[in-house]
């Protein structure tokens, strides 16, 4: 059937969800038209379904879909940023990269080439997971354009892990590869919101002395969200920055669906105000990793990771006006 599309300012913009109700139609993020379908675009949403480099409960490669049919409701204005994200910018959804499920390195490459070709010139990408594994494949193609990268990361683990029965690339060693590679901006990293039991407190000394800093779900209530963004903006300063959302930083309340989940997380309020205070930084772009659809329950952490991804484009938007 043809679907009516919101056009403003020149941008191709979601199915009209005045005309087509929200659970018709094709199942792209946000209702957005595909790359296929328009001449150029702003901003690319892509998923990359990958999920072999877990260690616990697996189904991330399952993630984009789950987004995307949980991205159904988001409309055209944001409210909290004061922009319509697919009005002014083009947006498009990019699909999927198709990833190698067996040979990690095989998909690393494919991942890599994936979101360099996307974010040619510059351009922002959304990064739908898929395990956290890929967020280093997405470094290295950034890297390629900007140089190096700071990156905040949201997160209850560390995913500075150097192996994990003897494997080097798996979802809990991201960003020890990345550092090793010289992709990150050093002393412009941070973790936010860890929290949970480790093997030993030598996790946390390996990571103080990657340069990372931290800030621990316990002192989220005494620091609180603004506080938490001052931070956050002090560390990143004017450096291109990734900005990587673990699902599970979230408590498992907020987001059941996912793999590893610790007790004692962030609130979704409190993650999407963070996303927020990006406002006005040099962001690059950003994923959302570890949403698993088969321990999800009422689309919950589908909902919140597309409204995550939908604060991204509204990011992106502001930037461009
Ligand atoms: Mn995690
Ligand atoms: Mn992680």
């Amino acid at each position: 059937m043809h679907e009516p599309r919101i056009i403003e300012n020149g941008a191709i913009g979601p199915v009209d969800g005045l005309k087509v109700p929200r659970f018709a139609g094709h199942t792209t993020f946000a209702r957005l038209p595909r790359l296929e379908d328009v001449n150029d675009y702003d901003v690319a949403v892509v998923g990359v379904p990958f999920d072999s480099g877990v260690t616990y409960r697996p189904g991330a490669r399952f993630g984009p879909s789950h987004i995307r049919q949980g991205s159904r409701l988001l409309r055209p204005y944001n409210p909290a940023l004061d922009v319509k994200p697919f009005a002014g910018i083009q947006v498009v959804d990019a699909g999927d990269i198709a990833a190698n499920p067996f040979d990690i390195a095989e998909a690393m490459a494919q991942i890599e080439a994936g979101v360099g070709e996307l974010s040619a010139g510059g351009k922002p990408v959304v990064i739908l997971g898929g395990d956290h594994t890929i967020a280093l494949p997405a470094l290295r193609a950034l890297h390629t354009q900007h140089g190096p990268i700071a990156l905040v990361h949201f997160d209850a683990h560390l995913d500075t892990w150097d192996t994990y029965f003897n494997a080097p690339y798996t979802h809990g060693t991201p960003f020890r590869r990345a550092w090793e590679e010289g992709l990150l901006h050093a002393g412009h990293t941070m973790h936010v919101g860890i929290r949970g039991s480790l093997y030993s407190e030598r996790d946390l000394r390996e990571d103080a002395d990657m340069g990372f800093s931290i800030v621990h779900a316990r002192d989220m209530d005494r620091l609180g969200a603004d506080r938490v963004i001052e931070m956050i903006r002090e560390r990143v300063g004017d450096a291109p920055v990734y900005i990587s959302i673990d699902i599970d930083v979230l408590d498992p309340g907020f987001a059941p669906g996912t793999g590893t989940p610790e007790a004692g997380g962030l609130t979704s309020r409190e993650l999407l105000a963070m996303v927020r205070g990006f406002d006005g930084a040099h962001v690059i772009g950003g994923d959302i990793v570890e949403v698993s659809p088969p321990y999800d329950h009422a689309e919950i952490t589908a909902i919140v990771a597309a409204n995550l991804a939908y604060e991204y484009c509204s990011l992106f938007a502001r930037a461009a006006r």
